[in-house]
């Protein structure tokens, strides 16, 4: 009950701030570091004093502080339930942990996570969401195609079965949760419950590590990939894997994401849904006016028919011919 303001200063609850002031003053003089000289306790307790003052004589902090023991006293609340529904350490959380330091702290303190931390939760959790590059050819990328892509990640144990627990082995009632798979207790006035720190929630405690994973019930694994590109796609784009990340923890794995890298071809570009190439003339005869050959990124060959008089850097465009269905091809001339 070490952050027990009221308790501390030996108010009730309903105290009015002169109240307060009055126990704080009285408490104040008694422990003192300059009332006791070199006594480590009185300091601390003196500490303690000032510090449950400081936020029951604050309004707004004692407001805020008020607000949290109703919380924590509405029954045995979950933590680890609380951050695991919000999908965060402080979205949709009842206080907003970063605008105030001191409640920041004190939560801290009570629920055993950094500021900013997450708590340690092994519940069930959706999975994480696997983030990979793939490289792929500028043509697979502008006209569409398969990639074959290898991707390390974390799966269940096929050993254990993601238990942890080597197959046959003797597994007991955790001692520490007695099978429920949370632990309660009371703290700073709180009344808390959050996954039990022994068995990790599962309830019961290993007597032998699954071999194969170590206990973790997970192991590292490459898996390949085949997916399907749809024509168009962009260097930097992504294509989302529903269900292939990290497995959940009693929870639906995660996805994967890959971003795509295209490369580059030698003799196009792209711009958006069009392709952009150059090509070299003659100067004599794009003067006199020429045909030229070249050959599509799908392979196609076509002829482009050069007018006279055409000078260097004149741009032809080709309809159809970017990526299927949406884009053109823009042909340069080059004279040399
Ligand atoms: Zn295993
Ligand atoms: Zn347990």
């Amino acid at each position: 009950m070490k952050k027990d303001y009221y308790r501390i200063l030996g108010v009730s609850e309903d105290a009015t701030q002169e109240e307060i002031k009055k126990a704080y003053r009285r408490l104040a003089r008694q422990y003192h570091p300059d009332a006791n000289p070199g006594d480590k306790s009185a300091e601390e307790k003196f500490k303690e004093i000032s510090e449950a003052y400081e936020v029951l004589s604050d309004p707004e902090k004692r407001r805020q502080y008020d607000q949290l023991r109703r919380f924590g006293a509405s029954g045995s609340f979950n933590i680890d339930e609380i951050f695991r529904r919000e999908g965060g350490p402080h979205r949709g959380f009842p206080f907003d942990l970063g605008g105030f330091g001191w409640l920041g702290d004190l939560l801290g303190e009570l629920f055993d996570f950094g500021r900013w931390g997450r708590p340690r939760s092994y519940g069930p959790v959706r999975g994480e969401d696997v983030y990979a590059e793939v490289e792929v050819p500028f043509e697979t990328a502008a006209l569409g195609g398969n990639v074959t892509v290898s991707v390390p990640k974390e799966e269940p144990c096929p050993v254990c079965g993601g238990t942890g627990a080597q197959p046959g082995s003797a597994s007991e009632v955790c001692p520490t949760c007695h099978g429920l798979g949370t632990v309660s207790y009371v703290q700073g006035g709180f009344a808390v419950s959050r996954t039990c720190p022994t068995c990790y929630g599962r309830g019961r405690t290993i007597s032998q590590n699954c071999e194969r994973c170590g206990g973790t019930g997970r192991v590292s694994v490459v898996r390949k990939y085949k997916v399907e590109l749809p024509p168009g796609i962009e260097d930097g784009g992504q294509v989302r894997l529903r269900g292939q990340g990290g497995p959940g923890a009693g929870g639906p794995p995660g996805d994967l994401i890959l971003t795509v890298r295209v490369r580059p071809h030698r003799f196009f570009t792209r711009r958006g849904d069009d392709l952009l190439c150059e090509v070299s003339v003659p100067r004599e005869k794009a003067e006199r006016g020429t045909r030229v050959r070249l050959r599509t990124l799908d392979g196609r060959k076509v002829e482009l028919k050069v007018p006279p008089g055409t000078r260097d850097g004149r741009t032809f465009r080709l309809r159809g011919l970017g990526v299927p269905g949406r884009g053109d091809l823009y042909v340069k001339v080059k004279t040399t």
